[in-house]
């Protein structure tokens, strides 16, 4: 059985560094290492692979390296799926679907004949070690280790998914409105930010919709685990969990939270329902009493306390309402934040003009995927305050 594996922390185009980040912050920066496609891997056994799942805020998911090799032909690369450690990871009755293909400048490009031939070997594999007869096919009807192939310039990777359900589901947004951010984006904002270096300065996000920023950025003050309340796909392979004692892992985690902090954390939106459904999301992350919500609109956001942080993910033309709306709403806001000279201010769009409309440069800019769409998080850092 294997003990120590070669670890892939996904995330999406932007977020890399984030996660190496976070990686190094859980002790892992020994193996770390990102390669020249901006991926990320790390080395450790099951515990590892538990804890990156339990504890990454700004990953896609946690994947094992099966195996990696040069193919360029359909036999070779049966043959070198077949030769992998199949057996160590994959009991009789497994269900292992090849969820996905993927080919990029590559003598192999028929992804679905990759699938399929991964597949076949891999089958075939298991036949001959667990001595299935190869004319029937195998029952697949237990836990599920969903595996993925990527063929780049001629180079296969074959990964197996520890996660599940992608890491930015925590179980606590049941519902979103109409344009919700992820919750991994979310918290990969808001560590960009400086606030969690002192969380105990105002954070405000006046457009809150589901409540998003707030929750994350609670549960980065208070250092909650942001798989606690989730389940992963690796809970149910009998050879991980022996190796495994999760419940201790999680029982650590919630020993380790800090709900005792005082935080100051608001979120406002000008839609009544946005508000009840935040403020239902913060009850299903058990925050009720950290996070106060109300309903105004940004325009009427006003502080007499210095050096607080705003994060807001405004509408923008594409996704909810008009681009002209949207426009003289980045005008007001920009109207309504210049008197904070204090604050620190991040704000999530797609529209490249926002700066114009705002009427002020952002003292930086950092490109992010809000999904498929190509945002910027402008940044605008508050006059430091005396003590
Ligand atoms: N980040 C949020 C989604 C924000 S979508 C989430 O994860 O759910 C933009 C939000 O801005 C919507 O909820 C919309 O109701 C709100 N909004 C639009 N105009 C506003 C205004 N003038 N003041 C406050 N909120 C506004």
């Amino acid at each position: 059985m294997k003990t120590n594996f070669k670890i892939q922390a996904t995330a999406s185009a932007g977020l890399e560094s984030l996660v190496a980040r976070e990686l190094r912050d859980l002790g892992y920066g020994d193996t770390l290492k990102i390669d020249d496609r901006s991926r990320v891997f790390f080395e450790g056994e099951a515990r590892d692979i538990a804890l990156a799942n339990l504890w990454l805020r700004t990953a896609d998911r946690v994947k094992i390296v099966v195996g990696e090799f040069t193919a360029k032909t359909f036999d070779e690369l049966f043959n070198k799926i077949f030769d992998l450690d199949w057996p160590d990871y994959l009991p009789l009755g497994s269900s292992f679907p090849v969820a996905k293909a993927k080919a990029v400048k590559s003598q192999l490009h028929n992804e679905p004949t990759i699938q399929s031939i991964t597949k076949k070997a891999i089958v075939k594999r298991l036949q001959q070690y667990y001595h299935r007869p190869e004319n029937l096919p195998l029952i697949e009807n237990g836990p599920v280790y969903s595996i993925e192939v990527l063929v780049h310039k001629d180079v296969v990777t074959v990964l197996l998914d520890t996660s599940g359900e992608a890491l930015f589901k925590r179980a606590y947004r049941m519902e979103h409105g109409g344009a919700p951010i992820k919750e991994n984006l979310a918290a990969a904002i808001i560590l960009l930010t400086t606030w969690p270096a002192n969380p105990l300065r105002p954070f405000v996000d006046p457009t809150c919709g589901s409540g998003t920023f707030c929750i994350e950025a609670a549960m980065i003050a208070m250092n909650i685990a942001p798989g606690l309340n989730r389940e992963f796909s690796f809970e149910k392979w009998p050879w991980f969990m022996e190796n495994v004692d999760f419940e201790d892992l999680k029982s650590q985690a919630r020993s380790q939270e800090k709900r005792e902090l005082s935080l100051n954390i608001q979120g406002s939106d000008i839609d009544a329902k946005m508000v009840e459904l935040a403020k239902r999301n913060t009850l299903a992350a058990g925050l009720e009493n950290v996070i106060q919500y109300k309903q105004m609109r940004l325009q009427d956001f006003k502080s007499n306390v210095a050096d607080g942080v705003i994060v807001s993910n405004p509408p923008y033309g594409e996704r909810l309402g008009s681009e002209e709306e949207a426009h003289h709403l980045y005008k007001e806001m920009g109207e309504t934040f210049r008197s904070l000279e204090t604050w620190s201010k991040y704000i999530i769009t797609a529209d490249e003009a926002f700066e114009i409309y705002f009427e002020n440069k952002a003292t930086k800019k950092r490109k992010l995927y809000n999904g498929a769409l190509k945002s910027n998080v402008y940044q605008y850092f508050g006059k430091r305050v005396k003590n």
